[in-house]
């Protein structure tokens, strides 16, 4: 197909994410994509700054997952899992339980972050009904947080930037905390927990958990925060016996430097959520865990089992290109790789410090934030991104870079300085739209 009928019938009839059917702004044809490279059907090689949202942590087109794929493919694609089971999944979720907190134990297979959410919060829903207190059905969450885009999970995210005030009538109320403003390697002082000690403690009969993303804070704002906050949420979650749901879809397999975020606080949740770079970017799969504790209440709860099958639960492809995936990060010192790149980072975006519209730079493992004053002009910068050779998605107020950790010194320094010069023309670009 060439390009102007491939542009023109995607225009026509294909949706894209959080945007107009009818002009969904610049949309780019890729060809094909290896490594950290993302090429453009019209020739050009983008280096790739986003991993595909957190996803692609090998780089693209890799030869192991695409051996394991294949492999698999030609065992089976797929079988359903209610009543038959396979080695990949089984593999897989005891690879999870292992690399996971210790008390998880139970794996819940599920086919994308949002659904795994959903599974997670019905989970500690149908735990205390099981013990016989159905109203505790509420949840506890953070500003500045993002879940997902399902209902139950839309109705965690932050009730401002996510989308609470356009299905406001449709959604479950839940209750949100101040967003921790105590920033990571910091000490959280007590005054800081007190809104969330005060919530937790008021609404405790009404409860099912809390749910957040443990240190960064993904789509709703990009912010790292104090471990010493998670550590005192556990404390409070023990004190007034509400469970904590742990969604790592953004944090997890090493993003933040350490292969769950959790980890950074020393704590374990009661269930957790994995997912984005579960199967190294390759198909959509997530996960569900939970504790021994949550499981074996359900299950001696009525009606005793747990109440979700997705048609496509523990795919096999999926979860043959997870293992490969998750043995590939294991074999290689990712932890070197994951600090080189929080260098590079550092290094590279430490000029877009102080400059005009400004207001953060921050680095943790591999995500590099440049934090704005005002929403970026979206329609000019993404083509000034691609006319610098590189792939950059900025949203709101947030101009970040989280690449494939297989990228190399020099492209890293390119994507960092694309983001320098990008940062550099947006007064001008802010003029022009008429915002200054
Ligand atoms: C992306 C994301 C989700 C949703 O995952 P999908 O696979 O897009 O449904 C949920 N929680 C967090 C923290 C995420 O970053």
């Amino acid at each position: 197909m060439d390009l102007e009928t491939l542009l023109a019938l995607d225009r026509a009839h294909l949706w894209h994410p959080y945007a107009s059917p009818s002009d969904p702004g610049p949309i780019y044809p890729v060809r094909a994509a290896r490594g950290c490279r993302i090429e453009l059907m019209d020739g050009r090689s983008l280096i790739d700054g986003m991993a595909s949202w957190w996803c692609v942590i090998h780089g693209y087109n890799h030869p192991r997952l695409n051996q394991a794929l294949c492999d698999q493919a030609a065992r089976m694609a797929h079988v359903m899992f209610g009543g038959l089971t396979h080695e990949p999944a089984v593999r897989l979720a005891k690879t999870l339980v292992d690399l996971t907190p210790e008390p998880l134990e139970h794996v819940f297979f599920c086919d994308s972050g949002s659904v795994a959410v959903e599974v997670a919060i019905k989970m500690a829903i149908q735990f205390w009904i099981a013990r016989g207190q159905p109203e505790r059905h509420r949840l506890l969450s953070l500003r500045s947080g993002y879940h997902g885009d399902t209902w139950h999970a839309m109705s965690v995210c932050d009730p401002v930037t996510g989308m609470h005030h356009l299905f406001a009538r449709a959604l479950p109320k839940q209750l949100f905390a101040p967003a921790p403003s105590c920033r990571f390697g910091e000490p959280c002082p007590e005054s800081e927990l007190a809104p969330f000690a005060e919530l937790i403690e008021r609404h405790r009969h009404e409860l099912a958990a809390v749910i957040l993303e443990p240190i960064v804070q993904g789509a709703g704002g990009m912010r790292f925060y104090s471990a010493e906050y998670i550590k005192g949420v556990r404390a409070l979650c023990d004190r007034f016996d509400v469970l904590l749901i742990a969604d790592e879809i953004a944090t997890g397999f090493g993003r933040t430097g350490s292969l769950f975020a959790c980890a950074h606080a020393g704590i374990h949740p009661d269930i957790m959520a994995v997912g984005k770079a579960l199967t190294g970017g390759y198909l959509s799969l997530a996960a569900t865990l939970a504790t021994a504790r949550v499981a074996e209440t359900i299950a001696g709860g009525t009606p005793g089992v747990f109440m979700h099958g997705p048609t496509f639960m523990a795919n096999p492809l999926a979860c043959a290109v997870a293992n490969a995936s998750i043995e590939l990060l294991l074999e290689d010192d990712w932890q070197g790789a994951l600090r080189r790149i929080e260098q590079g980072l550092e290094l590279g975006l430490a000029p877009c410090r102080g400059r005009p519209g400004v207001s953060d730079v921050r680095v943790l493992g591999a995500i590099g934030v440049v934090e704005l004053e005002r929403p970026v002009p979206m329609r000019a910068v993404v083509p000034n991104f691609v006319e610098l050779g590189v792939w950059v998605r900025p949203f709101a107020r947030l101009i970040y870079l989280m690449p494939p950790y297989v990228i190399g010194e020099t492209e890293l320094a390119r994507l960092c300085a694309a983001v320098v010069q990008v940062v550099a023309e947006l007064p001008g670009l802010w003029a022009q739209e008429g915002r200054v």
